[in-house]
């Protein structure tokens, strides 16, 4: 809770309130996106495989570049935590940060997920949203956040002064660690931060506070995503359930969530190619970077 403030308005605080927003990153002028070459190429999808998430757990998959994947609801309203990595460079992750900066706080059909820096490019295009109707509530809530982190234990300890060792964090630690064959201590380096599938969430009108209320997700719905780039990825179905009450615990009722993965048809997506890392020259601070202080 922040303090009272104790200094008074200067005469000319309201113009300097009533100064003119400017969107911080304009997207038009993001590299274009093709809405018909996806809505051609998701025409005829095969399925190829199908991964369940239980729930209080997680699971990984992997999705090749130029395939679709969706999350889907399979069993009751439940609320997901997602990480991406490129599967041949987990360095390359998703950058829920930029994301945000670009496309808002909350994803849509259109949006796309974006890789960390120096890589910094579409990892993922949201192609499909079966929630896009619920829009903005009178909370000012949507749903599919980027503003949320992902519950952890260390958070809920510091909160509530007990131990939880099935949030969020915890789950994605556990099945990065066994996929890849790696400590739970290497694996947590590379849990980052996630995109909160079907989650309803928003600041609160009055504190600015992050808030979450039911997910309005049901059996049946589903998001959808052309991998942009080979991709490694791992969701957690949270313990929160719908996210309706409570989380990091084992007080909500709690559902499994589907993972499917989709090959297009070649006829459509034969001449597309995987989009490049960022072109900036001094991207990887390397032996050939440009990438210097103004008094080197
Ligand atoms: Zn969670």
């Amino acid at each position: 809770m922040k303090f009272p403030p104790k200094n008074l308005a200067p005469p000319d605080a309201a113009a300097r309130r009533a100064s003119r927003p400017v969107i911080c990153y304009p997207i038009n002028d993001l590299p274009v996106l093709d809405p018909s070459f996806y809505e051609r190429a998701r025409c005829e999808l095969a399925l190829i495989s199908k991964t369940t998430v239980p729930p209080r757990d997680a699971a990984t998959f992997e999705v090749a570049a130029g395939c679709f994947f969706r999350i889907v609801c399979a069993e009751g309203p439940q609320v997901g935590d997602l990480n991406l990595w490129n599967a041949d460079d987990m360095d390359e992750r998703f950058f829920s940060g930029k994301t945000r900066a670009l496309h808002g706080t909350h994803v849509s059909t259109g949006d796309r997920l974006w890789s960390n820096l120096p890589y910094m490019r579409p990892m993922a295009t949201i192609t499909h949203d079966t929630l896009d109707w619920y829009g903005w509530d009178d909370d000012g809530g949507s749903v599919h956040d980027v503003i949320g982190t992902r519950c952890d234990p260390y958070t809920n300890v510091l909160l509530n002064g007990c131990e939880y060792h099935h949030c969020c964090h915890s789950n994605l630690t556990r099945a990065v660690s066994k996929e890849k064959r790696i400590s739970l201590a290497e694996a947590e380096k590379h849990v980052h931060d996630v995109l909160n599938v079907f989650m309803c969430t928003g600041f609160t009108l009055d504190t600015h506070q992050y808030f979450m209320k039911a997910s309005p997700v049901r059996p049946g719905d589903y998001l959808e995503f052309f991998a942009e780039t080979d991709l490694f990825g791992a969701l957690s179905a949270c313990p929160g359930g719908d996210c309706s009450a409570s989380h990091s615990s084992e007080n909500a009722q709690c559902f499994p969530l589907t993972i499917e993965v989709y090959k297009a048809d070649p006829a459509y997506t034969g001449d597309w190619q995987p989009p490049a890392r960022s072109t900036y020259s001094g991207g990887d601070c390397g032996a050939g970077s440009r990438w210097r202080l103004r008094s080197d």
